[in-house]
């Protein structure tokens, strides 16, 4: 399956999937209608299909201008009843894109807001602001244990699977990473191998799960090495509760 990032804003990605046959694409979470635009007319491309994560601003802003310039169909969660959406999606729904080359499954995601979704098909996860690459979104709308356990479904996934997650935060995820786990070797080679991608103007993206388990603090709160940072800063004995490791990491995130 071919996946290209366009960039959007200062940070965003917004995913092209292109049919293997055809001049169809499919995009996930065009928060701005300019930069596919100019993507399908250069390559001659038809927009056939939009997916959308979740309701924030910079995931769905370009919607409307590319459905009434393509006529494409748009999909997206039920929750967050877009006025845009041709079909609102729950959690083991089946996207069929392409004409039917490619099927997504759904999962429900909710954490960063509370009607997120990701996509989940072909070794590959498009999962919006849930998981990034060595870290996770705020927590703006869920509460600890939801956003936990939403994160563990996606940790649970086979280690192959890609993760085309939509910013570029990994050189500051990596670092926070460094800071909760200063032994760990594979948040140490990350940073030198993600560096020297953003040193040549490249993505960092996509990871893989497999690869999320050994540097994302996010989904470690399991780990003696996790829990023992959270429970320095919050200042109590050591506990091994991965919920209060993981409520606590992410406040430490949100301050760092
Ligand atoms: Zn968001």
């Amino acid at each position: 399956m071919k996946v290209i990032p366009l960039e959007a804003f200062n940070d965003n990605y917004i995913w092209v999937i292109h049919s293997s046959d055809t001049n169809a694409v499919t995009v996930v979470d065009p928060g701005d209608a300019n930069p596919v635009i100019d993507y399908i007319e250069q390559h001659n491309l038809s927009l056939e299909t939009i997916l959308i994560t979740h309701h924030h601003n910079d995931h769905i802003g370009g919607v409307q201008t590319l459905k009434n310039r393509y006529q494409c169909q748009v999909f997206a969660p039920k929750r967050d009843n877009q006025p845009f959406s041709d079909q609102d999606l729950v959690e083991g729904d089946t996207v069929s894109v392409l004409s039917g080359e490619y099927q997504f499954e759904v999962i429900e995601v909710p954490g960063h807001t509370l009607g997120h979704i990701a996509f989940y098909g072909h070794d590959s996860l498009f999962c919006g602001d849930t998981l990034f690459k060595a870290g996770c979104g705020r927590m703006f709308e869920g509460t600890p244990p939801v956003f936990l356990e939403s994160l563990q479904k996606l940790a649970g996934l086979p280690h192959k699977t890609k993760v085309y997650c939509a910013h570029e935060y990994t050189l500051a995820n990596l670092k926070f990473a460094l800071s909760v786990e200063p032994e760990n070797d594979a948040i140490k080679k990350e940073v030198e191998h993600s560096q020297s991608l953003r040193d040549k103007d490249k993505p960092t993206l996509p990871s893989t799960i497999g690869q999320e388990l050994e540097f994302n603090p996010f989904l470690r709160c399991h780990q003696d090495s996790v829990q023992q940072t959270a429970s320095k800063a919050a200042k109590t004995k050591t506990f091994s509760d991965p919920v209060r490791t993981f409520a606590t990491i992410r406040q430490l995130k949100d301050n760092f």
